[in-house]
């Protein structure tokens, strides 16, 4: 973190250090907001009403996009129908388009993106009819060289139909010139750089496949005479799945039924780099993703924050719902009373419009309220899981004062985040991350708190160490895969939604 080289310098090139032997300098202008996706996908192979599970799966990872929903089903012929919609999972979905799509075999995807707006023909699964019967692929992740090998596809006569992509993977596939379907996936993933997390089908046969640093998570399980993927295992709870293991970086399966097959292996990359984000803030606790508990991680940094960062104080609360467990780690390790200080609103939709600008604080207010009888008159310990833009948080200060709190002391249960997300996170432009630009003691003055403290890098490591090595990109500045068209000048202008 002190490395000099990796320090912003406003007006100037950022350095960035990424992969052995991949030092690259990339203008600070192309680190602009890039229209990239957070997702979440299920596949289901041999289990009666496929169409249904995929649905429960999705509704449980509604989470991971909130924007789009679809789900791929095929029949006994190998016949693909597909419905995907604009919303949330519950509203895509009536009960006859679920009775509608006939199948024992199925793959979905939740999509989230920020820019671009809405657009139906990115929602995915993306479903093509080629040589060999019908494909669809349903993509968790971000490529870095998906503009590259889109321009490659373009000149070679590919017609795109989305501005996924997603959909280079499946030219890549449809175009193969190998013989099985099975080299054909092979040859196509050995083509991409950067993240994905995928499930497939073709016919009525599911592949799953994670790219060889393993970014994102995607689990197996099993229920009756069939098998599910999914991001997290909360997808498999929900529809009373057990879980079989966690597919590893660079693994490609094919899922029939009960039996599944380990097809032959991604190159390894030089090392793993799960995304430690996903530990920090985007899964849900109630998972288990890497062969750890999302909710054990999260205390155990509440425990290493209050290591770091202990303050004299009457109660500890979290801003809910994603620092709940952090929270709560803080409070066992400081022995402060932990209590409910904060409460969400939990029916305010994404598609809320805001009347515009008319109360900086608006977007807070409809979401957070303070308990008073909790805060007035007292020296509050406030954790939240991460600090993005800050202006949640200056908010949430504001709030607390007016209730009557005596002291606020900050606590964030991860490091300053510094750098943008290439692999998947949606995470906005470096000139707005509050933590690329100002010093903790400038934080702390713009958030107008008595104190504040944020988790180490090397603290948050140590605690899950036994998970690891992760990606901390956003955190370090060192991306593990290379940025392809970043480096080429293709990302910052023509970059498409990608998930
Ligand atoms: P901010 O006001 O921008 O600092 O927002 C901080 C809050 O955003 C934290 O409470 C996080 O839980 C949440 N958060 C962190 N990362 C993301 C993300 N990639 N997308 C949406 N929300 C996020």
């Amino acid at each position: 973190m002190n490395d000099p080289a990796r320090q912003t310098r406003p007006g100037h090139r950022l350095p960035i250090v990424s992969a052995p032997g991949y030092p690259v300098d990339i203008p600070a202008s192309t680190l602009d907001p890039l229209p990239r996706e957070e997702c979440g996908v299920v596949g289901v192979s041999g289990l009666t009403n496929a169409a249904e599970l995929t649905f429960l799966g999705l509704y449980a990872l509604q989470h991971r996009g909130q924007e789009s929903a679809g789900i791929c089903a095929v029949d006994r012929d190998g016949t693909s129908r597909v419905r995907k919609g604009i919303g949330l999972v519950a509203d895509v979905f009536s009960a006859q388009d679920l009775i509608e799509l006939p199948g024992r075999t199925a793959v979905g995807h939740v999509r989230y993106s920020t820019a671009g707006g809405s657009r139906v023909q990115n929602a995915q699964p993306i479903v093509v009819r080629y040589s060999q019967g019908d494909l669809s692929i349903a993509h968790n992740g971000n490529l870095t060289n998906a503009q590259e090998l889109r321009s490659r596809l373009v000149e070679e006569g590919a017609l795109f139909q989305t501005t996924s992509d997603s959909e280079v993977i499946v030219h890549l596939i449809a175009r193969s010139r190998h013989e099985s379907i099975e080299s054909q996936i092979d040859d196509a993933l050995t083509h991409l750089e950067g993240a994905f997390s995928l499930v497939i089908t073709v016919g009525d046969t599911l592949y799953a496949a994670v790219d060889p640093r393993g970014y994102r998570p995607l689990v197996l399980g099993r229920k009756g005479k069939g098998h599910i993927v999914a991001s997290e295992t909360c997808a498999l709870d929900i529809v009373g799945a057990t879980f079989v293991r966690d597919i590893e970086p660079g693994e490609v399966l094919r899922v029939r039924g009960e039996r599944v097959d380990r097809l032959r292996s991604l190159p390894p990359a030089p090392k793993p780099a799960p995304c430690v984000f996903e530990l920090v803030y985007f899964a849900r606790p109630d998972s288990r993703i890497w062969g750890t508990s999302v909710d054990r991680a999260r205390r155990a940094f509440g425990r290493q924050l209050a290591r770091e960062h202990p303050v004299e104080a009457d109660c500890v609360f979290a801003v809910p719902d994603s620092a709940n467990s952090a929270a709560l780690g803080y409070a066992e390790e400081s022995g402060i009373p932990y209590e409910l200080g904060l409460l969400r609103n939990h029916y305010v939709g994404r598609t809320f419009i805001r009347p515009s600008q008319a109360d900086r604080d608006f977007g807070a207010r409809i979401k957070y309220n303070p308990v008073r009888e909790v805060v007035e008159g007292r020296r509050v310990i406030v954790v939240d899981d991460s600090l993005v833009r800050g202006t949640t948080s200056s908010s949430l200060v504001k709030f607390l004062r007016e209730a009557g709190a005596r002291e606020v002391h900050f606590r964030i249960a991860s490091p300053p985040v510094r750098f943008p997300c290439f692999y998947g996170i949606d995470m906005p432009s470096k000139e707005e991350l509050i933590g690329s630009s100002h010093s903790v003691e400038e934080i702390r003055k713009v958030l107008k708190v008595d104190s504040m403290g944020y988790l180490s890098l090397e603290g948050m490591l140590k605690v899950v160490e036994s998970a690891g090595p992760f990606c901390d990109a956003c955190f370090s500045g060192e991306y593990s895969a290379p940025l392809v068209d970043v480096e080429r000048g293709l990302a910052s202008i023509t970059n498409p939604p990608g998930c």
